[in-house]
């Protein structure tokens, strides 16, 4: 049975993790990874594609058109598709995932630690500050695995959008970062393909020189996609650009889940 996890790198550029991603860049080097361009949706800024790459939807169909906006999702999305078919749903992620599947405004407390069957994030461990550790978000997730199995997992680490908005994209600690995320993925990509899940990692949007996102520039929007399925051979650089709309029906299809037909994008496996 084929699980998913999805690491959604908050402002992972397609350039500098092509760049500096090496490990990821062996996989894809011997063809045990497919990497697509994805030419991210608008705004290219976090809460609108959070719920763009979870419904196949563009920010002006399912509504949420800025970070202010606080509410839950209202379009089918990934993690009630799959929990409504008795699958299991996990993420480890900021805290504006659990705004928009869980319960809203978010309560610091109440919500950062849940196991629970009737939500549709079942189990989720959330964070609030941006610099929280990527490390510390990655042992979560990887604990998560190991204890639950999830379906589909999302794993978000929020550090290169930190050190971009912090430091600008054209800075040392932006492009060290990605290398850092990368180095710290490495084995426990290797884990969760042995245990069979195939493992997508993107962005929601870039970011510019000037630390800010938002606009339409390809810095600011583009962003890689790379399928790493387990036993099945990936096709390398594919040279491709796909839309953030494929993932959301992809993810689904490979669960074998009956895609809403919200999603009208065609799955790219
Ligand atoms: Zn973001």
């Amino acid at each position: 049975m084929n699980k998913v996890i999805l690491i959604l790198s908050d402002a992972l550029r397609y350039d500098v993790a092509k760049a500096n991603m090496g490990f990821l860049g062996h996989l894809v080097e011997t063809k045990q990874a497919s990497l697509y361009k994805i030419i991210g949706e608008l705004p290219s800024l976090s809460r609108p594609m959070y719920e763009t790459i979870h419904t196949g939807l563009t920010s002006s169909e399912h509504g949420i058109v800025a970070n202010s906006m606080v509410r839950l999702s209202a379009k089918p999305n990934i993690f009630q598709a799959v929990k409504d078919s008795d699958k299991i749903t996990a993420a480890a992620a900021y805290s504006w995932f659990s705004e928009l599947y869980n319960h809203a405004p978010y309560d610091p407390i109440d919500d950062k630690e849940v196991d629970d069957e009737t939500l549709a994030i079942q189990h989720g461990r959330f964070y609030t500050e941006d610099e929280y550790p990527d490390v510390e978000l990655f042992f979560s997730a990887a604990h998560l695995v190991r204890k639950f199995l999830p379906d589909y997992l999302l794993v978000h680490p929020m550090g290169m959008d930190y050190h971009g908005e912090t430091f600008g994209a054209d800075t040392k600690e932006y492009r060290s970062h990605a290398i850092y995320q990368d180095k710290k993925l490495a084995p426990l990509i290797m884990e969760w393909r042995e245990r069979g899940y195939t493992i997508f990692v993107t962005g929601d949007h870039g970011i510019n020189a000037d630390g800010d996102h938002g606009g339409t520039t390809s810095d600011q929007r583009d962003v890689p996609l790379l399928i790493i399925r387990s036993g099945v051979k990936g096709r390398g650089d594919t040279g491709e650009v796909v839309s953030h709309l494929q993932i959301a029906p992809t993810i689904l299809n490979l669960l074998e889940i009956p895609i809403p037909e919200t999603m009208k994008h065609f799955p790219l496996i």
